[in-house]
């Protein structure tokens, strides 16, 4: 402890600080575009904003005997850009699968010793193999042609994964050209965003079919044609518009789509209607189609067909499933309490039972529900769950494909049960981020997988009571955020370089964005400007700039340092608490000051010399012999003279009443020397804990760091006495070492091991041990 002495001035202690060159806190600037009139500084859509319009009539077939798709299309294509265009992109996504694009020859890897088929394939796509092989299956699509109405071919490209179609003549403002595409292609195995799922026990498929047809490329204000190649990672740029599309399958199938159905009253049966009419008016899911009712369906095969047709309005995209072996529950309610009625529906074979005819179809409203709360509320009528792949999950406009599937004996662990959960929230949650907060998936990944990721997290925790959400606490982010920078990009790296996947474009800008709510801006501030933001967006095509300027022009905090820090650099927070040192203004009052000084002087004559000495020394000169002794021989400097109390109160006299309540308050000043270890500027939040066992947190925001981004002192006044300082006390800023936290340091926990002895368990969930257990009993009990 130092002593400060009040003087006439209050002198305030120099700060240490070296003057660092400190760019945190620049604004943006040049990083950020420059606002123009299609996209304003304010983050929202601008004076001449436009975006284009693609609309569909798709035919297609799906062919159950070879897995194949067979389609027609008519896009009719609307220029609302002020440029006229000569020639017009088409994505080709099933093209990836080929042998000559990039993804299948930009593959990397070695060989190990062990090698899975899967692992193989990593290194090389399946047919882009050298030599004499078999590629009986072709990949990617065949076009048959391309015309224009008049039925005339009209000259195309075909550059991988993209298609330029000339056009005769140059389109203009506000025209549309209509033309046609016929294709097919060969579908393989669910690959985790479409695909097949074959079942050997009856030998039928389940067929989820995406990015299946000739899509129109975004024209925009920004890239002009978004051709970028597909290759894996980044996904889709797409146009709103509107579909009519007719699907012909088997006639023993069950379709699902994005979009309304405008036949079931044809495709249906009788008790399938009876039963859909009960769904639309129940708060429950009703089953369409029994599980029983499945397991028949799929031991026989029609081999006739029959064509579902839908309609879908104002999206983005186009996607439907079908099977024999689908089992489909469905409720019509009314979820925001407006009187408006949103179907939720979940098809899933016998194999998703009983997860998905418990959980399904209520987390699909669920879900709506609570993303209503953080963005929008749902626009579209309907949305799908379907069980498509034991594991992982993908989007569509109105249409989910996800995993989570129970042992064959029907039990589950808690992880599948809580991964099922999570994976449709995420998926149906994708309706608003990217289908109708469309941004540019090919580009950015985060601005749909970090923004769901984050409004996922919200409706985890209105599911279930603490529920383990993987992504969105900030202490689930510390492990990536502490491992080595060379295996890390900024948020803000376009989707093909992004390694580390999850973490970058999920996880990271998840975190970052539920950080701003709790800690940087909270929870209104932040949850305006959100919503601000899904209000401006939806059903546009917003760019980074037009979040983050929101985000700071809805709320009025400056973000600048933070977008800085979290989506343009690797760094990390790491707050080291390195030093605090406690200053207590010196009373002056000599009862007090002599009386400390006694105590200290105390204790500084107990040293091991004068402890023995006083028995080692039986006497000495001064106590033998009184004329060796004097005035200082029985001197108490720690007694109060009435010289000490006349200079105290003349002291008083020179003091101002407020100076003088300071000086008898008996404060305490602690200086809190902190270092930025990690590099990324956080709000600083400090827990004191009192000698008297209570307790308090203070906050200060991150412009603490404004002049210094390297070291800062912050000095504390406390009445009482703190015993122990820990930064960061809730874990809500993403610390990556919290040993450096506290002050004085904390004892170090151990490492626990276990002392090893090798056992073949078989992996069991406590469901399966529960009900073994049960029998056990049961059988106890005979
Ligand atoms: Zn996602």
């Amino acid at each position: 402890m130092a002593l400060l002495s009040l003087l006439p001035v209050f002198t305030s202690f120099i700060a240490t600080a070296q003057l660092q060159s400190n760019r945190v806190f620049e604004q943006l600037g040049t990083e950020l575009p420059t606002p123009n009139t299609y996209r304003t500084g304010s983050g929202a859509p601008g004076r001449d904003y436009f975006q284009q319009k693609a609309d569909y009539s798709i035919k297609v077939e799906l062919d159950d005997v070879n897995q194949r798709i067979i389609g027609e299309e008519v896009v009719t294509y609307y220029n609302y850009s002020p440029d006229p265009l000569s020639y017009i992109w088409v994505q080709l996504d099933m093209n990836m699968f080929k042998d000559n694009s990039i993804n299948a020859l930009s593959k990397t890897g070695g060989i190990d010793e062990k090698m899975t088929s899967g692992q193989l394939s990593g290194l090389q796509s399946a047919n882009s193999v050298y030599g004499d092989v078999d590629n009986s299956r072709e990949r990617g699509y065949d076009i048959k042609y391309v015309k224009n109405m008049a039925g005339r071919d009209l000259k195309h490209t075909i550059n991988s994964t993209m298609m330029r179609i000339d056009l005769p003549e140059p389109l203009t403002t506000n025209q549309s050209v209509q033309f046609q595409i016929a294709w097919s292609y060969n579908m393989a195995d669910y690959y985790g965003r479409s695909g097949y799922e074959y079942f050997e026990e009856d030998g039928n498929y389940n067929y989820f079919v995406a990015h299946w047809f000739p899509r129109m490329c975004v024209y925009d204000d920004v890239n002009g044609w978004q051709n970028k190649q597909f290759v894996g990672n980044g996904e889709f740029a797409l146009v709103f518009g509107d579909y009519e599309v007719e699907i012909t399958v088997p006639d023993d199938h069950v379709v699902v789509a994005t979009g309304e159905c405008q036949n079931w009253d044809k495709v249906l049966t009788r008790t399938q209607k009876k039963r859909l009419d009960e769904a639309s008016k129940a708060t429950d899911p009703v089953l369409i189609v029994t599980q029983e009712e499945a397991i028949e369906n799929s031991k026989t095969k029609s081999d006739k067909k029959q064509t579902w047709k839908y309609k879908a309005s104002n999206v983005r995209d186009f996607a439907f499933a079908s099977s024999r072996r689908f089992i489909w529950d469905a409720m019509q309610t009314d979820v925001y309490g407006n009187g408006r009625k949103i179907w939720s529906m979940s098809v899933y074979p016998k194999e998703g039972n009983p997860l998905w005819g418990q959980y399904s179809t209520k987390v699909v409203e669920h879900t709506l529900k609570t993303y209503g709360k953080s963005t929008i509320e749902y626009p579209y009528p309907v949305a799908i769950s379907c069980h498509a792949t034991p594991r992982g999950g993908m989007e569509y406009p109105m249409i989910s494909f996800n995993g989570g599937r129970p042992e064959a004996d029907g039990t589950y662990s808690e992880n599948v049960k809580r991964g099922m959960i999570g994976v449709i929230i995420h998926e149906v949650g994708h309706n608003f981020f990217p289908m109708i907060i469309n941004s540019d998936e090919r580009q950015w990944t985060w601005m749909d997988e970090g923004l769901n990721s984050f409004c996922q997290y919200l409706s985890e925790q209105e599911w279930s009571r603490d529920f383990p959400s993987r992504r969105g606490e900030p202490k689930n982010i510390v492990s990536y955020m502490r491992s080595d920078p060379s295996q890390m990009q900024p948020i803000m790296t376009n989707s093909e370089q992004v390694i580390q996947f999850g973490n970058n474009a999920y996880g990271k800008p998840a975190t970052a964005l539920n950080i701003l709510r709790e800690t940087v801006m909270g929870r209104e501030l932040f949850d305006y400007a959100f919503k601000e933001y899904a209000k401006r967006w939806a059903f546009k095509h917003p760019k980074p700039a037009d979040f983050f300027r929101t985000m700071e022009d809805a709320s009025g905090v400056d973000l600048d340092w933070f977008w800085r820090g979290w989506f343009y650099t690797t760094e990390a927070v790491d707050q080291d608490l390195a030093e605090v040192e406690w200053f207590s203004l010196d009373t002056q009052n000599p009862e007090i000051v002599k009386a400390e000084g006694r105590a200290e002087h105390e204790k500084d004559t107990e040293t091991i010399a004068n402890i023995r000495n006083r028995t080692d020394i039986p006497q000495t000169v001064e106590e033998a012999d009184e004329k060796y002794r004097d005035f200082y021989s029985s001197y108490d400097p720690y007694e109060v003279t009435p010289q000490d109390k006349q200079r105290y109160e003349a002291y008083l006299k020179t003091l101002s009443e407020d100076e003088r309540k300071l000086v008898e308050s008996g404060m305490n000043y602690y200086a809190l020397k902190v270092k930025n270890k990690g590099g990324l500027v956080m709000p600083l939040i400090v827990k004191m804990e009192f000698e008297d066992g209570t307790e308090e947190v203070v906050r200060f925001p991150a412009e603490i760091w404004r002049k210094n981004n390297i070291e800062i002192t912050k000095t504390i006044p406390t009445k009482k006495r703190v015993k122990k300082f820990v930064l960061d006390p809730y874990q809500e800023i993403a610390d990556i070492d919290d040993s450096n936290n506290a002050f004085p340091r904390e004892p170090e926990k151990p490492t626990r091991f276990q002392l090893y002895k090798s056992s073949s368990r078989a992996s069991t969930n406590p469901m399966q041990e529960a009900r073994q257990n049960g029998a056990a009993a049961t059988q106890g009990a005979d």
